[in-house]
């Protein structure tokens, strides 16, 4: 099947965090293209000549609704073509190619089983999309946990909407993770704060009653291999049930 390029203009960033911007594009097509929380676009920036180089994919972060205007979350990365041009060199008006949306990491038909969402970094983009459309329309599925490994609290990404979702999401929990911090934060909302990383909160958490859960994760190879080995190895969890997505 042939690939469908479109045009997607840059309309405009704000920053989220020290490492982490928001950037929306709005895709020049006359229909509107259709996606699912957690889908992905690739595109084709003007980094060089070759396509590893060029190509990368981005989570989409809001939930659709028919506009054509996506955001994206991303890190930026010192060295890297891609992060360094849209943190640096990327205008306003300027149009990039992109394909997609593709991808299977999207919220799963079963509801009734608890989903156990664990993200380092920017890996909670497809979440923030699946939490969009889940506190639109409710929440379907028996309970939602979403586990969040991130540096230090400047660094947590979409701290307020955590904080609302955790009041009116029903059945919603988020447990952030502070790998490098000295103390927990202040409790002054529903999160609930860790020193360390995912791991140790998941482990702890699904030691026992994980029969009915579908674990999915998402982020760069040292989490999620290190999160594989740990559902599948310790907890016994089996391979349908650990879904995840690789950022690289
Ligand atoms: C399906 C999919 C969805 C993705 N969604 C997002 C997203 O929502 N937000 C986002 O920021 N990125 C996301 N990525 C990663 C993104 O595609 C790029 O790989 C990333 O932005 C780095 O690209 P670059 O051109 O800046 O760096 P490159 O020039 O490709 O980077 C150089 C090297 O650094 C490594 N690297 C880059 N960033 C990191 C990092 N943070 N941690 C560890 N190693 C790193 C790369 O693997 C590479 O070896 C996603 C990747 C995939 C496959």
């Amino acid at each position: 099947m042939q690939t469908v390029w479109y045009d997607a203009e840059f309309i405009g960033q704000k920053v989220e965090s020290p490492t982490t911007n928001r950037f929306w594009f709005k895709l020049l097509s006359e229909n509107p293209i259709q996606y699912k929380s957690g889908q992905f676009l690739t595109f084709d920036f003007p980094v060089g000549d070759k396509r590893l180089d060029r190509w990368k994919s981005y989570s989409i972060a809001n939930v659709y609704d028919g506009s054509n205007i996506i955001e994206l979350g991303v890190s930026y990365k010192k060295g890297g073509l891609a992060s360094q041009y849209l943190f640096e060199s990327i205008n306003k008006g300027d149009i990039i190619k992109c394909k997609g949306p593709d991808g299977n990491f999207v919220l799963p038909e079963l509801k009734k089983q608890k989903l156990v969402l664990i993200a380092t970094g920017a890996g909670v983009v497809p979440y923030r999309s699946m939490l969009q459309e889940i506190a639109a329309s409710g929440n379907p599925y028996d309970e939602i946990h979403l586990i969040f490994g991130i540096r230090k609290e400047k660094d947590i990404l979409y701290l307020e909407e955590l904080e609302d979702w955790s009041h009116f999401i029903p059945f919603f929990k988020c447990s952030v993770c502070l790998s490098q911090a000295s103390k927990i934060p202040k409790a002054k909302n529903k999160i609930q704060y860790h020193l360390g990383r995912v791991h140790q909160v998941y482990l702890e958490e699904y030691k026992t009653k994980n029969n009915n859960c579908q674990f999915m994760l998402c982020g760069w190879t040292n989490m999620i291999d290190e999160a594989v080995l740990n559902l599948h190895n310790v907890l016994k969890i089996p391979k349908e049930k650990i879904k995840y997505e690789l950022f690289g």
